[in-house]
């Protein structure tokens, strides 16, 4: 099983292919990764897990995320490790089942681990939900308003998170970081 380090369980929570395909990189037959949503000018339409770990997505210019902190390499403190983090991101992760932009978060000197699609069962109260959101993806919004649009069934794979808001459950070391998009 290929594990990624800012991805926790890609096989419930990225879009896969609908059963076995040939990776367009390796023809290695497999349930790959769905390439529709990458971004790029060249199509790819599978790529195996394998394949994306291993950077083949790289000499392609196809990217599956998108990094887009301003200061990364002076958050870093230097400029080749904010390189190396941004290519595994944009290129070596599965894509966030994001409804928009597939931005991913930052935070205490590394990017976040996406964990899930969020629902209630995934806090103990409203406010544990607020505090994972970051200030500037609160525009207003209170942390009851939240927690209504937070949805109530718990959500185990991607197939039960198809609500119109989503929340995305992130882990930076032992803190919960949320984002959030709608359809
Ligand atoms: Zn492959």
């Amino acid at each position: 099983m290929v594990t990624f380090k800012y991805f926790d369980d890609p096989m419930k929570f990225s879009y896969l292919t609908e059963g076995e395909v040939a990776c367009s990189i390796c023809g290695s037959v497999e349930v790959c990764f769905d390439g529709g949503g990458f971004y790029g000018d060249r199509k790819i339409e599978a790529i195996c897990p394998n394949c994306l770990k291993e950077g083949k997505l790289i000499d392609l210019e196809i990217s599956t995320n998108e990094v887009t902190v301003p200061d990364l390499a002076e958050q870093l403190g230097s400029k080749e490790l904010a390189q190396e983090l941004t290519v595994i991101i944009e290129h070596c992760t599965p894509p966030l089942p994001t409804w928009q932009d597939k931005e991913w978060p930052f935070k205490d000197g590394d990017f976040c681990k996406f964990i899930k699609i969020a629902s209630q069962s995934d806090f103990s109260n409203p406010e544990e939900l607020f505090d994972a959101i970051d200030e500037s993806l609160r525009f207003d919004h209170s942390a009851t308003a939240f927690w209504e649009m937070l949805p109530e069934a718990e959500i185990t794979c991607i197939e039960d998170g198809n609500y119109d808001t989503s929340f995305y459950l992130f882990m930076a070391g032992r803190n919960k970081i949320v984002t959030w998009d709608c359809n």
